[in-house]
């Protein structure tokens, strides 16, 4: 199998390949060179959301791509996702509409709630909407067709189980923050026993992420963390291998059955990230790895603070 077609299969039998391109704070100009180089680097995955304002740039490279004639769109793996006011009632189906105009596509292959949280369209209110209500919109987006398959992102597994318990279209997919430093063992096991597919985001520690400027300009305080790149047990399994740190990261995640989706606008650093399929992370290994204990969240999503559905609730006490 070539490293394009590596793919994990969901719960309706859809082939989710599992490396793509993250796209988180690529700005438009960016993307557009970032997403050609990765599909011609072999990367079939493309990971964007309406709340990283890149869609339209996305849907420019995916038609000069399809025009080129270097990919068809069926070989091509889109995700995107709702923000928290396109989850609130009644709002879901016309958002979808919305990015798949951008994108310039009849449908998307994952459509996510990117929070279990719905609020307002300038978040200044908070809309108690259960995820159960929440999860009926995406019934029918995916039903409609708009979709080949839906997920959800930032989610527990209490409200992961409250969605599969309305014996509606299964959640085939839950995004999280998931990388050596913040292992996710336990929701890991919860999704497996549900077959719910897991997608790493993070997955290099999001070095950038410090970078994150909120629409009005204002920076974000961002707790500090260590270098998962300068973490010495990587470094020597980097060594061994003659790998980067970065690839023993990326390859730490995806010998655990898990989707990665790394964010790079750097073409080398694109190559690099797809460039892990001749070495593997023995069980040994993901165990020296994790010798270090650290776990951090990165992305405590503040904002959620206060809503019915925070779902880090419990570890903010
Ligand atoms: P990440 O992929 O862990 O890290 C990306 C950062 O690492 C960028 O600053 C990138 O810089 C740098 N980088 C990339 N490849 C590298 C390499 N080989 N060596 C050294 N540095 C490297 O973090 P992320 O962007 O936060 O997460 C990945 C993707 O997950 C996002 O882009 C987004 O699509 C998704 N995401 C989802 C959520 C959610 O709530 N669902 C939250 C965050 C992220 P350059 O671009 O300069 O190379």
């Amino acid at each position: 199998m070539s490293p394009s077609t590596q793919t994990i299969t969901l719960s309706n039998g859809v082939e989710m390949p599992v490396v793509g391109l993250g796209t988180w704070q690529s700005s438009p100009e960016e993307v557009i060179a970032a997403v050609k180089a990765a599909v011609k680097s072999g990367y079939r995955l493309i990971d964007t959301a309406s709340g990283y304002h890149n869609e339209e740039a996305i849907g420019t490279a995916i038609k000069q791509l399809i025009e080129e004639e270097v990919i068809k769109r069926d070989d091509l793996f889109i995700t995107t996702k709702a923000w928290t006011n396109q989850i609130a009632p009644g709002k879901l189906e016309s958002a979808l509409k919305e990015s798949l105009q951008k994108l310039q596509l009849e449908y998307v292959n994952l459509y996510l709630a990117h929070m279990p949280a719905a609020t307002n369209d300038d978040m200044s209110q908070q809309i108690a909407s259960p995820v159960e209500d929440i999860w009926r919109q995406f019934d029918a987006v995916y039903k409609a067709g708009l979709t080949k398959a839906v997920g959800v992102s930032n989610w527990n597994n209490e409200q992961i189980g409250r969605a599969l318990a309305l014996g509606l279209t299964p959640v085939h997919n839950s995004q999280v923050e998931l990388h050596l430093y913040f292992s996710q063992h336990d929701h890991v096991d919860f999704c497996k026993s549900h077959s719910v597919s897991v997608t790493s985001y993070a997955t290099l520690g999001s070095p950038g992420r410090v970078n994150f400027k909120l629409p009005n300009g204002a920076k974000l305080n961002w707790a500090p963390a260590p270098s998962e790149l300068q973490d010495a047990n990587v470094l020597s399994i980097a060594k061994k291998n003659n790998k980067t740190p970065a690839q023993v990261l990326l390859r730490y995640v995806v010998d655990r059955g898990i989707a990665i989706i790394p964010k790079s606008v750097n073409e080398s650093r694109i190559k690099e990230n797809f460039d892990i399929f001749d070495f593997s992370v023995s069980p040994e290994e993901i165990k020296k790895l994790e010798e270090s204990k650290i776990s951090q969240r990165l992305f405590a999503q503040d904002f959620m603070i206060g809503h019915p559905e925070d779902p880090f609730v419990n570890e903010r006490q």
